[in-house]
């Protein structure tokens, strides 16, 4: 095997919503890359890794056909390549590996505002506009519903405007696009977030390490952005409340105070966002000298 061959690859979205969050989550798990993202490749400098930045319906293709290792992809478009194959009796070797915490959005069937709608078999004979057309058939057929799928490629949002469809099917995240458009979402076909898909290909072993190592890392990454290191002084008649009001935390350490024979020292790391209302909960518990801290690393 020559050395380009031992490099573990991974396919990340060149430009688009999931390139910043993608580079930023590699870099925190210690890959060092120039970051230039007009080059679709980039060379890891202190591992062997290397990026390959493509657009992201290419990533599920890149993947499966084992050019690269791994990929990063919004679920919405592993579903539609998943389905896409499956009906043309074509392999799909990859699997999903790690849930990741951005590119969180839902694709939904929406109407414009005017328009009179009470249930799903209101879209039975209609025309759904869509680039997702994949996912949408998958959902009709499971709907029991016979509407025809029209396929946009991009500004989907204009296709009722145009005479072109009744109905539109996208991506959306706030819903501002689609109240911009007088259009109301009435059906959600599926909920997405950014994902680690791996090849089935078979892996030699060195870059397998490689591999285990970056997803162990990225777990700790995932880990520590929820979590918080929490220090606080308890009365020791409420360190059994105290402890079961620490969201999301192991055994916490207790420590003595010096001089103070009732209070003790509680630390414990909760990997859980703790938020105003549990302070409060745990002051009223009789808390005092609280100090909440992020978590820089983390491993298991
Ligand atoms: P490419 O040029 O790579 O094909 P694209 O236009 O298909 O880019 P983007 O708009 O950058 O893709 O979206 C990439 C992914 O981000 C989507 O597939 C989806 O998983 C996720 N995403 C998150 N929020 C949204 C949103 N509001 N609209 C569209 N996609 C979103
Ligand atoms: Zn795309």
């Amino acid at each position: 095997m020559d050395k380009a061959e031992q490099r573990v690859k991974i396919a990340v979205q060149k430009s688009g919503r999931l390139t910043d969050h993608s580079l930023d989550l590699l870099q925190r798990c210690g890959i060092k890359f120039s970051k230039n993202k007009d080059r679709l490749f980039c060379y890891g400098e202190n591992m062997p890794v290397d990026l390959l930045l493509v657009r992201d319906d290419d990533i599920p293709g890149l993947v499966s056909d084992d050019i690269c290792d791994l990929g990063i992809v919004g679920l919405n478009v592993i579903e539609e390549k998943r389905l896409g194959w499956s009906r043309k009796m074509e392999p799909v070797r990859f699997e999903q590996i790690r849930t990741l915490d951005f590119g969180h959005c839902r694709l939904v069937i929406a109407m414009p505002d005017e328009a009179d709608f009470s249930e799903l078999s209101d879209l039975q004979g209609a025309r759904i506009a869509t680039s997702h057309v994949e996912v949408l058939r998958h959902f009709l057929e499971c709907e029991i519903v016979d509407a025809e799928i029209v396929y946009f490629s991009g500004a989907v949002e204009i296709a009722p405007k145009l005479g072109k469809a009744d109905f539109i099917c996208d991506l959306v995240s706030t819903g501002a696009t689609l109240a911009a458009n007088q259009l109301r979402e009435i059906h959600s076909v599926l909920e997405s977030t950014a994902t680690v898909i791996r090849t089935r290909a078979r892996i030699s072993a060195f870059k397998m390490e490689w591999i285990d190592k970056i997803l162990q890392r990225l777990d700790g990454v995932l880990q520590v952005r929820e979590s918080k290191y929490i220090m606080l002084h308890a009365p020791r008649s409420a360190l059994a409340e105290i402890t079961r009001l620490l969201p999301g935390s192991e055994a916490p350490t207790v420590m003595p105070l010096e001089g103070c024979d009732d209070k003790v020292a509680v630390h414990a790391v909760c990997r859980e966002n703790v938020f105003w209302e549990t302070l409060e909960n745990l002051k009223s518990a009789g808390a005092t000298s609280l100090l909440v801290l992020p978590v820089e690393k983390m491993l298991f």
